[in-house]
């Protein structure tokens, strides 16, 4: 799948997310798409109309960074952007996002979970 992003068109493919994460990845267990990140829901109250208005999201966001780093909500998780599907979260409350970002274990944990998930579909081109 193709996505715009920052002016250039970008291509969710099994070669990229390889190269992105490092290893070998396996595609969202539920639409077989590539198009998956990880997430690090920071204190931030996002809603639909959100969603759909990247630039109010944005807004949001560096609202919430004015002060340093935000405290992580929670869980920390891989999802795909095609379908929703969220991955088994690794849990990060208490910490912040510049901590969590930094933290070989979390993000080693997070790719470890996500793999672990059993394929409903076969991957997508
Ligand atoms: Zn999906």
């Amino acid at each position: 799948m193709a996505v715009r992003e920052g002016g250039e068109m970008k291509e969710y493919t099994e070669k990229r997310i390889k190269m992105i994460y490092n290893q070998d990845m396996n595609p969202c267990p539920v639409c077989g798409s590539w198009h998956f990140r990880a997430q690090t829901p920071i204190q931030l109250e996002l809603d639909a109309g959100d969603i759909e208005n990247p630039r109010k999201a944005i807004g949001k966001f560096v609202a919430a960074h004015k002060d340093g780093p935000p405290m992580l909500k929670g869980p920390c998780f891989f999802m795909c952007f095609d379908c929703g599907h969220k991955g088994p979260a690794v849990d990060c409350s208490g910490r912040t996002s510049e901590e969590v970002g930094q933290d070989p274990v979390v993000w080693k944990e997070m790719k470890r979970l996500w793999n672990e998930q059993a394929p409903n579909v076969a991957p997508k081109a």
